[in-house]
């Protein structure tokens, strides 16, 4: 694990993901009561609000640190590490607002599980017709429409959601994730992997968002560019979950002692660490096709890792409780989730060329 945090509050991270989430990690893909458990360890180490600004109790990780957290956590647990992220993304975009008396009621309760809150703003990227729409009304926004992914249903009470003024701009606000008067959500999801963070649809039908709750207000682009930004940050998931599948393939290669299984081992382990020199480059120093292609490169390289976990364990990666199709599940969630049509057209664009080739280049 490429580690360089040095803050005090993360310096047992390794141990407690070792000790306390590893032997959570099966249980947590399925089992909401164990994801709970899991949260519950990130909570009681104060990890759930890592980029809060000082003045509200920090610890104000800097970006690169924060995204190293995040490799750690879904190396151990893809399901957790996709839980957490929405609630830590919740805590920044609060922290950038300026409703002071929201920020000074909220944002000193987020470290440590006593204000739990989800995102719900992927509806700002379809083209089209707003799925979620505001109108100004007396003290607030009137919300009318459909946000088409929520997660975090049952762990968070709250989540964060974005509708669209008849101007353009976005509205953020926070918002029950509960049935209430003009808000239904739907049963969690049925998937292929995660199931246990309960993603859900949420509808809105005339629900006030009531002043005090605004968070702040987007301009038209503001998902575009925000998404040009996220390009690599994203792709940190994706490492983390690269390196699932590489300590598969390394534990294989410790039980069978076979020397193909450490020469493939060897050469995953470089190329990931290739990738995250890459990936942890400052995004505004890198041009936005090259931010691309590297998004790619991690998506197609955890998809080859999550694999070679599957071939490392042979037919035992075929059983239930099997953690490589775990980590084979969870690349599917990582190889989607913030996509846009320029990482779908780079994604599939790496795949394509591979066709036929016997080897990969960064
Ligand atoms: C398990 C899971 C949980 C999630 N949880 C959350 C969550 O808690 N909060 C949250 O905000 N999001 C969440 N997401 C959303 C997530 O990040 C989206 O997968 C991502 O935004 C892609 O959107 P989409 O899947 O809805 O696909 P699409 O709507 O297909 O969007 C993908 C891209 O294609 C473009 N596009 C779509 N239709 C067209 C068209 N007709 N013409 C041209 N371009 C088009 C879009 O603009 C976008 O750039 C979750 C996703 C998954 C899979």
């Amino acid at each position: 694990m490429s580690l360089v945090m040095n803050n005090l509050l993360l310096t047992d991270l390794k141990s407690v993901l070792e000790q306390e989430i590893r032997p959570l990690a099966q249980e947590m893909d399925h089992d909401p009561t164990a994801l709970a458990k899991g949260l519950a360890v990130l909570a009681k180490n104060g990890w759930l609000a890592l980029r809060r600004p000082r003045k509200f109790g920090g610890p104000a990780l800097p970006d690169l640190e924060f995204r190293q957290f995040q490799v750690a956590i879904a190396r151990y647990s893809g399901a957790l590490a996709f839980l957490q992220t929405q609630h830590q993304s919740a805590v920044s975009m609060l922290s950038k607002s300026k409703n002071s008396a929201l920020k000074e009621a909220v944002l000193p309760h987020t470290h440590n599980g006593e204000r739990l809150i989800g995102i719900g703003f992927s509806q700002l990227r379809r083209p089209g017709p707003p799925l979620m729409k505001a109108a100004a009304v007396p003290g607030g926004f009137r919300l009318d429409g459909h946000v088409p992914w929520v997660t975090g249903h049952g762990f968070y009470p709250e989540f964060l959601v974005a509708a669209v003024l008849p101007d353009g701009q976005a509205v953020f606000g926070l918002v029950p994730l509960a049935n209430t008067v003009g808000i239904k959500s739907s049963e969690p999801m049925k998937l292929a992997a995660m199931e246990a963070a309960q993603t859900v649809t949420v509808d809105f039908d005339g629900y006030l968002l009531s002043e005090k709750n605004i968070v702040f207000f987007q301009p038209p682009d503001w998902i575009v560019n925000n998404d040009l930004i996220n390009i690599s940050l994203q792709g940190f998931f994706a490492l983390g979950c690269a390196w699932a599948g590489y300590d598969l393939v390394q534990s294989a290669a410790n039980r069978r002692d076979t020397e193909f299984l450490h020469t493939t081992a060897r050469a995953l382990s470089k190329e990931i660490e290739l990738c995250t020199a890459a990936l942890e480059e400052d995004p505004e120093s890198v041009p936005m096709e090259e931010r691309l292609r590297r998004r790619a490169w991690v998506i197609d390289l955890m998809a080859r890792c999550a694999h070679a976990g599957v071939v490392s364990s042979s037919g035992a990666a075929n059983t239930a409780n099997h953690p490589a199709q775990r980590v084979y599940r969870e690349s599917i969630v990582f190889s989607v989730s913030a996509q846009t049509s320029a990482i779908m057209e780079a994604t599939l664009d790496r795949i394509v060329q591979r066709a036929g080739t016997t080897h990969v280049e960064g």
